[in-house]
This record gives C-alpha cells, structure tokens and sequence, in this order.
C-alpha cells in the first residue's frame, strides 16, 4: 500500500512542509487493530512504531502540517497544525482516509507550543474517540500511541507520546475562514471544490454545487450534534477550527461525557463563560456554521444579495433539521417507533424532573429501558410518578409490544459511557507503566449497550456531585 496526497495538490498556501522531527525511542504502547484492519493497512505497520512516531515515513507518505484559522471563543485567530503531521490518505471503499501524527513535533505553525503531546491527553483521545465510533457517533479514529521516549514540559515532566489519528478528512470550518481571509475567490473555490471530492462527490455536476454543499455540510453537523445531546456528549471547546465538513467529531481535549443531566454542564476549566456548555451546544454549531457560510458566499452566485439569500436560507434549516434528528433520537430513547405531536413535550417533561432531581443522564434511560428503577431521588419523586404515567398511556398508542419497545430501547440507551473517574484511573495506571486498565477499558466501550457482569462498576456515575474539571488537551 502506498499513502496518497491528494491535500497536498492543493495550492501552497493550505499547508507547510515539515521536516521529520525525530524523537529517542518510540515504542508503540496501544494499537487499534480493528481500525488497521478496517483500513487493510500492511501487517508489518503494526511493528514500525518509527512510523507512528515521525522518525520514518510508510511509501508515499509526505510531511506537511495544515493551514486553518479559527473562532476560538468567538475570537479570530490565524492558527494551522502546530503539532500534527498529515502524512498522506489511505484509499478505502469509504473513501479516502487521512493519516495524521498529532504531537510529531513542532511546524511552521507551533507558536509558542513544543509540538508535542503528554501520553495522558493521548490516551484519553484515544479512549473517547473509540467509545464515540462504538456508540455509532461519527468521529474521527484512533489508530496508535507511541510513546516518544521523551519528556515534555507541562506542569510537571511527562511522558511524550504521538496519537495517530485517522479521518475521512482533517477539513475544518477554520479551513474556509483561512481561505477566505488570506485569499481570493479562486482559492475558496478551490479548496470547496476539493472538499466536495473528499465528502460529497455526487455533487461535482451540479449546477449550484456550492449552496448544496453548504446544506450537506448542515445536514451531517445536524445529525452529529443530535447524536452529541442524546447520548450527553460535551465537546468543550466547539471552536471553529474544532468543527468539521465532514460531520466527525473531532479535538477531544476538554470533553466529557454528562454524569446528572444539566443543560448548564461545562467540564472544560477554559471556558469560564459556559459558551460551550451541554445545553448551548446546538446554537454553537449553528454559529459556526454561519461563519462557513460567510466563507463561502462569494461561490453562491454573482449577485450578493441572492447569495446571502442562498445562504441564509440553508443556515435556517439547521435548527430545523437539528430538532428533527434530537426528537427522532429521543424517541427511540423512550421506546416509541412512531411519531406524535406531544412527543417533544413528553421529553422535556422528564428531562426537566431529571435535571431537577440531578439524575444521572445515562443511567436513567437504562433504567427506563431494562424497566428496573433504582431506588434515588428522581425515580421517587411526584414528577416522575406523573410523567410515567404519561409514558406508559404513549406506549399503549404504539402499534408495537411492550417488548419491542423495550429492544429499541437498548439499543438506543447505553449501559456504558466513559465515565469520567473510570477513564481517569485508567490514565493513571498507564502513566504508571500498566496499560492493563486502559485495554479492559476500550474493551468495555467498544459493546457500550451490553456489559459482562464482572465489569459492572463501569457503568455506575459517580457516587458524589463534586464537579469535573477536564483540562486542554496538552
Ligand atoms: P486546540 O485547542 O486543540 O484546537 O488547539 C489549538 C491550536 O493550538 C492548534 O493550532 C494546535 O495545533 C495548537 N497546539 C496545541 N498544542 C500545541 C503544542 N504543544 N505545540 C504547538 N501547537 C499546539
Ligand atoms: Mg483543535
Ligand atoms: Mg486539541
């Protein structure tokens, strides 16, 4: 197999070449078979950890580091890889793949950063990104951490590692607002014409190309973000560059998944405002997507107005479309196939006793879907006597059994979410040299809605409220 380079026919502008920042001894510590397999990667990859690391490059690979600007916070920045190499895309029957080494050193975009990575924040991506796929989640994928063999300055000395992460591409809302803020129409063009090959190619004839792809690109960030508030996703840091066309999540610095449901939940110790808490999320992505519109307007049409028209138009549809998806999802959490106009408030009637009663998010709907409550706050309460009631009088407007609806219910309620303490122990132990725990770990997520009975602590929240505070990804 030789990688590919289809980014790097872009113009220049789009990226930096990089030379191989070599480290001391790499040591490849998890590999994602499943992933390699999937991409029918060689076997002897499996044995190059100087591959994972930058120290060698696979046939055909090349050394570059992406150019994108970004909202971060609301704020304009020009920013670019400061310490991932793209190094070239695998050819699948899904299309092409993007192979990228996330802490292989520092570019001509590092700023003031050392280009590198702690083996913890690694890991973590690792182990979320993983747990994401298998709750059927678009993301992007982990395929290897190496270990570099050397320290980085954090707080404290750590251990180095590389995440070689894959993607059905690395294009970004960021990578728009850098094409449209450095250059001109024809680089706009170019680069949207090129994210159309990669993600919507059945669009390349289309007369208004652009406009559909815009819609496309509102469409997968709608689904994705209903999937994010169904199963309690918290992204933390939905800046702009964080954000991409192809509808995968990606960056999983900050993030965690909710313990008690609150729309107010913000893990990430940056955000001080809340920007990006749980229940602001949806309005974050559509205020992203505004800004890739913008980007992209001049290919709209000639005339101005028709081409804010354009845009404003498919900006329009994401709540819409958002809410479609989130009702669809909630349902299928509640057990019910079909569709009925009280449905929405239905939902809202238990979200609000859960978030009153500081239910756990995950456990809740287990419960609800195994037809077996714990004895807690929430399930003794009026609100929830009333709502089920309610529910059950839904259920009996189904034309399916009770059984059904409780096998939908499984499969759309996870018994196990990377629980925050769970992960973080996990961490630890490997930090520590034992790498044990984080493989029983990403073995339990990888079957999220069943769950072998020895590793039953994995699903239960925590047994306190004192807050999570997730840290940047360093
Ligand atoms: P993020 O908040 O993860 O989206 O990263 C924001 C920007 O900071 C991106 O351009 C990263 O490449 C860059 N960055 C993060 N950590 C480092 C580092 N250790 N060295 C250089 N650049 C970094
Ligand atoms: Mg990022
Ligand atoms: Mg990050």
């Amino acid at each position: 197999m030789k990688l590919k380079q289809t980014y790097k026919e872009l113009p220049s502008i789009f990226y930096a070449d990089v030379a191989l920042n070599k480290v001391a001894s790499p040591h490849v510590v998890l590999w994602n078979e499943a992933l390699a397999n999937e991409l029918q990667l060689p076997a002897f990859w499996r044995e190059q950890a100087d591959y994972f690391a930058g120290n060698d490059m696979p046939e055909g690979a090349a050394q570059i580091a992406q150019a994108y600007a970004g909202h971060q916070f609301g704020h304009f920045t020009m920013l670019g890889d400061g310490r991932a190499l793209l190094i070239g895309e695998v050819e699948t029957e899904r299309g092409l793949v993007d192979v990228q080494l996330k802490g292989a050193g520092r570019t001509p975009f590092s700023r003031g950063g050392d280009g590198r990575a702690a083996l913890g924040p690694m890991l973590r991506e690792f182990i979320i990104s993983e747990a994401m796929h298998a709750l059927g989640i678009p993301t992007t994928r982990s395929l290897a951490v190496t270990l570099t063999g050397e320290l980085v300055q954090r707080e404290s000395l750590l251990e180095g590692a590389v995440l070689t992460r894959t993607a059905s591409s690395h294009l970004r809302v960021g990578t728009f607002q850098y094409a449209r803020q450095l250059a001109d129409y024809e680089h706009v063009k170019v680069l949207a014409d090129y994210a159309i090959m990669r993600h919507d190619a059945d669009l390349a004839e289309q007369r208004d190309k652009y406009v559909q792809f815009l819609q496309r690109v509102i469409e997968r960030q709608a689904k994705l973000l209903a999937q994010w508030q169904c199963i309690g996703f918290v992204h933390g840091v939905m800046n702009t560059d964080n954000m991409t066309i192809s509808g995968e999540t990606i960056d999983y610095g900050p993030c965690a998944f909710l313990d008690t449901y609150d729309l107010g939940a913000v893990f990430s110790s940056i955000d001080r405002q809340g920007r990006y808490a749980f229940g602001n999320q949806p309005k974050m992505a559509g205020w992203n997507l505004a800004r890739l519109a913008e980007s992209i307007l001049p290919l709209f049409a000639d005339n101005e107005e028709q081409a804010t028209e354009a845009a404003q138009a498919a900006l329009n549809d994401f709540p819409v479309l958002f809410n479609v998806y989130w009702l669809e999802g909630m349902r299928e959490k509640l057990g019910l196939f079909t569709a009925r106009e009280d449905d929405r408030e239905l939902v809202q009637q238990l979200l609000l006793a859960m978030q009153q009663h500081k239910a756990d998010y995950t456990e809740t709907f287990r419960a609800l879907a195994e037809g077996d409550y714990p004895d807690n706050e929430l399930f003794e309460s009026d609100a929830f006597f009333d709502w089920e009631m309610k529910w059950q009088q839904r259920l009996l407007q189904e034309d399916s059994s009770y059984a059904e609806a409780q096998q939908l219910m499984q499969r759309a309620n996870p018994i196990v979410i990377p629980r925050n303490e769970r992960v973080n122990e996990a961490i630890r132990a490997a930090e520590a040299g034992d790498f044990a725990p984080v493989e029983e770990l990403l073995h339990v997520l990888s079957t999220p809605y069943t769950l072998e009975e020895q590793y039953a602590h994995y699903a239960k929240g925590p047994e306190d409220d004192r807050p999570f505070v997730t840290y940047c990804g360093t």
